[in-house]
């Protein structure tokens, strides 16, 4: 496995504290979506980033910035405080969450960043236009955790009949756009049913309840797949 340089390009602030950032290479690479990278930071040692989009020479990742007092260390405050050109020694993807072939409708669900390989699959099923559907629950806590709206929305607009994405917040109040609760309780048999394959990236707690959940509402565990971060 060889290493490269990336060089941060352009950092865009999504939240309080989840950032897009875009990195240069020297090389363009093949991606597909469900691969993460990892960064060898150096008296840190190596973090793994699951990729958004991959365009000719450069990556999009989304993360988020774990503060020392809540747990973090120091891998997501080095990589989100980075100014514009820093260089970061990094592994090429590798990962094998990765869609099957099948020709069928897929449900999606995550939080926080772990929409990231999730959206990636999106992206690329939906530019295929295949036919099937592709429905997202995005889940957070609070309103303000949420990002890419805009996104959403322009996809549903170019997808009409493909696309599908609902919003859930467990700690605010319900508005004409985003339901209220928990997501295990928002999935429901109208929610989950007609779909072929059901994609979930968490940690692996929060899996094992969706997963219960979903088996709750008749889908079967060889129909779930999923990528455990932590
Ligand atoms: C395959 C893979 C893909 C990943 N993709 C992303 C990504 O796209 N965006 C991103 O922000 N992070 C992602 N992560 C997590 C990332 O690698 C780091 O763990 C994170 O940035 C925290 O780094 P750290 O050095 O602060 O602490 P670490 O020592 O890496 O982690 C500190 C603590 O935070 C927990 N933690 C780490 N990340 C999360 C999270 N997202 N939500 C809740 N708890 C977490 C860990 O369990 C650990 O207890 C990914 C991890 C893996 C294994």
């Amino acid at each position: 496995m060889g290493i490269i340089i990336a060089t941060l390009s352009k950092k865009i602030a999504l939240t309080d504290d989840v950032f897009e950032l875009h990195y240069t290479f020297p090389e363009k690479k093949d991606f597909i979506a469900g691969q993460f990278i990892t960064f060898i930071l150096s008296w840190v040692g190596g973090r793994s980033y699951s990729i958004l989009e991959f365009n000719e020479h450069e990556a999009i990742l989304i993360i988020k910035r774990w503060p020392l007092e809540n747990g973090g260390r120091w891998g997501s405050i080095i990589l989100c405080d980075a100014k514009i050109w820093d260089e970061f020694k990094c592994v090429w993807p590798v990962g094998h969450f990765i869609l099957t072939d099948k020709k069928v409708s897929r449900l999606f669900i995550g939080t926080g960043t772990w929409l990231v390989p999730l959206y990636s699959h999106i992206l690329q099923w939906l530019a295929l236009e295949d036919g099937n559907k592709y429905q997202l629950v995005f889940w957070v806590r609070y309103k303000k955790d949420l990002y890419y709206l805009d996104k959403f929305k322009e996809l549903k607009q170019k997808y009409p009949d493909t696309f599908y994405y609902h919003l859930v917040v467990s700690r605010d109040e319900a508005d004409w756009l985003i339901h209220s609760g928990y997501v295990t309780d928002f999935l429901s048999e109208k929610v989950v049913h007609d779909f072929g394959e059901y994609y979930l990236c968490w940690a692996p707690a929060m899996i094992e309840s969706v997963e219960k959940k979903l088996n709750e509402l008749w889908v079967w565990d060889e129909n779930i797949y999923f990528e455990k971060y932590v």
